[in-house]
């Protein structure tokens, strides 16, 4: 199938939108709904960033203008009829919601009546430990707490990360040359924090490397 003959699936509603959830390319969340119609479908495939259609403001929403939470498009699905579309997004500073949220579906009712809201900037999990790791160090990045040893790293900067990733990984050798499983297990603990850090530091998130180690099996 081409572009066009893809596009050409899409169906517009009466109102020449089409709702469009968006989802994380990397931890596969959901992280908002909204629309698009024409103009902001063109846009977006034009730029690469996501622009919506704001129904409250009637008129085209470049996701990010003001926030400066840009969103940019993996890639995306239209479902079977063509009257949804699903984007697959990289997601600019952790956060989709105006309200701060990671995502916009941070209110919860279960099955026995209990309604959960999600803290600040806590992405939905789901997923491994180190992107949970990860999730929570970036939400200290962006919300700092008094007395965090993660915002001490930050305020340091990128050299004292990788001093400390330097020296954790003489640790690890340390503590396998030792042959102590437990110090090692430490060791390791403490290198991965520290590594987690460098990642939020320059960008690089878990499910990269995972998809890199996918491309070598
Ligand atoms: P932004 O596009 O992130 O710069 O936000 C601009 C404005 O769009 C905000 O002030 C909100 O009114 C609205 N907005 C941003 N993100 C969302 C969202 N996920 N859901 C609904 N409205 C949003
Ligand atoms: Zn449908
Ligand atoms: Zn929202
Ligand atoms: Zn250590």
């Amino acid at each position: 199938m081409t572009q066009q003959e893809f596009l050409n699936q899409i169906r517009f509603d009466e109102k020449g939108l089409v709702p469009v959830i968006t989802q994380d390319a990397h931890a596969k969340k959901v992280r908002m709904l909204a629309y698009m119609n024409r103009e902001a479908l063109e846009k977006t495939l034009e730029t690469g960033k996501v622009h919506y259609y704001s129904r409250s403001r009637k008129s085209l929403w470049l996701k990010g203008e003001t926030s400066g939470h840009f969103q940019y498009l993996k890639s995306m699905s239209v479902d079977c009829d063509g009257d949804t579309l699903l984007i697959q997004i990289d997601q600019e500073g952790g956060i989709s919601c105006h309200t701060g949220h990671a995502t916009c579906f941070f209110t919860t009712l279960d099955r026995i009546g209990n309604v959960q809201v999600t803290s600040l900037a806590r992405k939905a999990s789901g997923h491994n430990m180190l992107t949970e790791l990860q999730e929570t160090i970036l939400e200290r990045k962006l919300v700092p707490q008094e007395g965090s040893y993660t915002n001490y790293l930050f305020e340091k900067g990128v050299n004292k990360i990788l001093k400390k990733v330097g020296e954790e990984a003489s640790e690890v050798i340390i503590a396998a040359k030792d042959k102590n499983p437990e110090e090692l297990t430490g060791e390791i603990a403490d290198l991965m924090y520290h590594l987690t850090v460098l990642m939020v530091e320059e960008g690089v998130c878990w499910e990269d490397v995972q998809s890199e180690l996918d491309k070598r099996k």
